[in-house]
């Protein structure tokens, strides 16, 4: 396999203006039209590493889920099969295809259909790897050290002494693995990462946090949104704020995690009052799906 062509290194960091306030953006989303955002920091160990006895890969999730997309496309570059675990697909999706589950069909995926969550016990063996949900797995931390390298990197040559760092979480693994790696590196240089949860509550989150590292000191702080947002819902004020990103940033944020995000950054001033960077983690391919439904409902 060409890993250089799955390379997930160095992806530009961009300033721009939003609301007269000047913001970083670590394009993550630019890192490979393939294999981008936070899923290509969290497989990039399963990339790298050749794994001589496996033949399969096993995970499961929601239908449009960006981690399945990116999980199709490790398991073709490594020519695995990959069995996908859903609770439930509409016909509709089935006999039209759209987005993250589009091309994970076309990458080769085999779609299987039960009411209950795979077990790995069940289905973990020599030749079997088992991924959970959303990609929570302790491996994710290599590709997401690389990315804590890459800002440290660039907030030394920039001279930012003291650095925010802001982000939307699913399972919290990036947020967890990036604010852990940054506290590794040059104390001179701090960075600390505030995360928003975008499935499930604060604590929630916490509890995702604790099942990967249980020193809490060791945490991302969790800032919350003011309002319940239920995650995969279509909102009026998710839909305005991105387009009104796209627009004066010229950057499209993915459409599921980011507006949350960036509606609890305009609700906390207090993140924005230091140097901020925000870290736009992909899942541009699942925004085919998710546009199409903003639009039936809003336009
Ligand atoms: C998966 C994903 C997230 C959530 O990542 P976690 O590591 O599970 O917190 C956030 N934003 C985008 C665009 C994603 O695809």
């Amino acid at each position: 396999m060409d890993i250089n062509k799955y390379n997930v290194c160095n992806s530009p960091i961009e300033e721009r203006i939003f609301q007269n306030q000047k913001i970083y953006i670590k394009r993550d989303d630019l890192l490979n039209p393939k294999f981008s955002g936070n899923k290509a920091r969290k497989f990039y160990y399963f990339i790298l590493k050749e794994f001589s006895d496996i033949r399969k890969v096993i995970s499961y999730g929601s239908n449009q889920s960006n981690a399945m997309y990116s999980l199709s496309v490790l398991a073709k570059a490594k020519g695995w099969e990959f069995e996908y675990y859903v609770n439930h697909i509409s016909s509709y999706l089935k006999a039209n295809p759209i987005g993250n589950y589009k091309y994970a069909i076309e990458n080769g995926m085999k779609l299987i259909i039960q009411k209950e969550k795979p077990k790995r016990e069940k289905l973990e063996d020599k030749h079997t790897l088992f991924i959970e949900e959303g990609g929570r797995d302790k491996n994710a931390r290599f590709g997401v050290k690389i990315l804590a390298q890459e800002i440290k990197l660039w907030q030394q040559a920039e001279g930012i002494k003291d650095l925010n760092i802001f982000l939307p979480s699913g399972t919290g693994t990036t947020a967890l693995f990036l604010q852990k790696s940054l506290f590794e590196f040059d104390s001179r240089f701090q960075a600390k990462v505030y995360t928003v949860p975008c499935i499930g509550d604060a604590l929630y989150l916490k509890l995702q946090f604790i099942m990967l590292e249980n020193n809490i000191l060791k945490h991302p702080t969790v800032v919350k949104p003011k309002k319940k947002y239920q995650f995969g819902k279509l909102y009026r004020e998710s839909y305005e704020i991105w387009k009104r990103l796209k627009n004066e940033m010229g950057i499209e944020f993915d459409m599921l995690y980011d507006p949350i995000g960036w509606l609890t950054l305009i609700e906390n001033p207090k993140i924005l009052k230091k140097p901020l960077l925000y870290i736009h983690q992909g899942g541009l391919i699942g925004n085919e799906s998710m546009l199409e439904r903003y639009k039936r409902k809003y336009d």
